[in-house]
């Protein structure tokens, strides 16, 4: 009798097949799918994709879900040069991501989005010129890999998944609900509960008015105040010239002009005379609080005017929402949670259904992505960068981290510009790899944090700023945050200059 032998099935994977792609952007948020766009126009012979992490495009507007959510700056300047906005200048998420939307539909961008595919590591090869990357599919967990020639970071700043909370004593104990802005349970019901909101940012200042009709009461709960501009949401130039039937396009970059002006303005004097602006702010909240009202402990910050973002508050509906006795202010320290809620450093209790931590967001330098440049990891601290957007040491590799103190978007069209200027001088001079490299003369240059905490300090920057990739001293090694020198200077970059290492 013979003996049947079994043998295992082999179990050999399929090869994994690497996709290629002249340019790979990372993310579909506002950055990733203006990209898209200006790669079409500006550079049609390449081949390119959109990795996005999430079902969706939109990034922080898809992410984002509590109630109100809109943005704090002018649609106007936030949405694209390119496409024209014609809604009332603050806008919902549910507007920009229609707005969004409509960019990719009539651009024809969709086929090159794919979604769900987050990026979890990049790897540069010198002696092939390409990035590596490896990729999960959210949705089967599949690992893919893609390669491409140049890696355009639309990652944003910040970590998506999760916000930042900060640990309290005795949060445990407390009996009620906590809930993150970031991670709004969609579920939620406020309707007759006590809310609390710990944080005084674009933020709490959203979802308190939106909140407090249906409320029982709710309170902000903030450790310092924050500087507010309450105005009408409305643009009258541009309505008064779609009165006249003007070209939405016209109208488009008439009103961004008349916006940037009045921005520059407000920037050179909160420079300037601080004090000035400062007492400007303060008039227009006193206008809706009233006399009475103790601005100076609730609404007069210690730090000057434009140091964190300014929020818009359209209508003065946050300042309605407190006159009319529906939401109050609390300016205090947190002692710890209790059962009941917060007691608070000078003592007093607040007790509530719904506590909502408006704390902020969580840095996240270049999506979380391991990287490695000719397979040692790279430390980006350790790294200088080129205008905000490149990294000494880090080849075809750029970032698109936007404005503070003037539309993100603003930025994105222009780094489109300059990226898509430097791949056709590329091409002109049969290269194919680019990195930016000190000069002799920038080699004694003091190096600092990526942005100076004198001038602008947000929390998530404070908390990260060690990761941060490091600024110079001069405007070729640094993120100027000033939209107005780099829109006539970036243009006229010379990309034969000796900080360009070509190969
Ligand atoms: C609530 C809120 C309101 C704001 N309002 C304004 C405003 O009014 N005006 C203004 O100028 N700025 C505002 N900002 C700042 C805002 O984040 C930026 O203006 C802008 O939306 C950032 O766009 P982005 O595309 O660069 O990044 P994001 O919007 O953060 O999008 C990044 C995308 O990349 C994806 N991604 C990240 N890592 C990976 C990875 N490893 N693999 C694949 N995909 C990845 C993410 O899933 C996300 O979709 C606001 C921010 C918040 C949080």
């Amino acid at each position: 009798m013979t003996m049947t032998e079994t043998r295992p099935t082999p179990t050999s994977k399929p090869k994994q097949e690497t996709t290629h792609f002249d340019v790979i952007i990372a993310g579909a948020g506002i950055s990733g799918v203006g990209t898209a766009y200006h790669l079409t126009q500006q550079c049609p012979d390449k081949s390119f994709v959109v990795l996005e992490g999430m079902e969706s495009f939109g990034g922080t507007w898809h992410t984002h879900r509590y109630p109100g959510i809109r943005s704090d700056s002018d649609l106007y300047t936030f949405g694209y040069r390119f496409k024209p906005w014609v809604g009332a200048p603050i806008a919902t998420a549910e507007e920009i991501l229609s707005y969004m939307g409509e960019v990719i539909e009539e651009n024809g961008l969709a086929r090159h989005i794919r979604y769900r595919h987050k990026i979890t590591s990049a790897s540069w090869s010198s002696k092939n010129n390409l990035w590596t990357l490896e990729v999960t599919r959210t949705d089967t967990g599949e690992q893919l890999h893609f390669t491409t020639n140049f890696l355009w970071m639309c990652q944003g700043y910040y970590r998506h998944e999760k916000g930042y909370t900060p640990e309290w004593e005795g949060m445990k104990d407390f009996r009620g609900v906590i809930v993150h802005p970031q991670q709004w349970p969609e579920d939620l019901d406020y309707k007759g509960k006590r809310v609390i909101v710990i944080g005084s940012g674009a933020t709490a200042a959203t979802v308190v008015p939106a909140m407090a009709a249906d409320c029982a009461h709710i309170t902000v709960l903030q450790r310092s105040p924050t500087y507010f501009i309450p105005a009408r949401n409305e643009n009258k130039l541009a309505d008064q010239l779609r009165a006249l039937e003007i070209d939405e396009t016209w109208i488009h970059e008439i009103a961004r002009r008349q916006i940037l002006q009045e921005q520059a303005e407000f920037t050179r004097r909160s420079f300037e005379e601080p004090e000035a602006v400062k007492r400007d702010l303060l008039g227009a909240v006193r206008a809706y609080l009233g006399p009475d009202y103790d601005i100076e402990k609730h609404f007069t910050p210690k730090y000057r005017p434009w140091r964190q973002r300014v929020a818009f508050i359209p209508d003065g509906d946050l300042f309605r929402g407190i006159a009319s006795g529906k939401a109050s202010m609390v300016t205090d320290g947190i002692e710890r949670f209790t059962e009941k809620g917060i007691l608070l450093k000078s003592g007093e209790v607040l007790e509530a259904d719904i506590i909502v931590t408006a704390t902020g967001f969580d840095l996240s330098v270049l999506g979380d992505i391991r990287f490695t440049v000719d397979s040692a990891p790279v430390d980006f601290s350790k790294t200088v960068t080129y205008r905000g957007m490149m990294f000494t040491g880090v080849p075809n590799m750029v970032w698109i981290f936007g404005y503070f103190r003037a539309s993100w978007t603003l930025r994105v069209d222009l780094v489109a510009d300059f990226v898509c200027r430097l791949f056709n001088h590329m091409k002109k001079k049969h290269v194919r790899k680019v990195t930016v490299a000190l000069r002799p003369g920038d080699r004694d240059m003091p190096l600092k944090p990526w942005i100076d905490p004198e001038n602008f300090n947000p929390g998530y920057l404070m908390r990260g700023m060690h990761l941060m990739p490091k600024r110079g001293d001069k405007p070729e090694w640094q993120h100027t945050q000033d939209y107005w020198a780099e829109k006539k200077e970036l243009p006229k970059v010379d990309l034969d200059a000796s900080e360009f290492i070509y190969e």
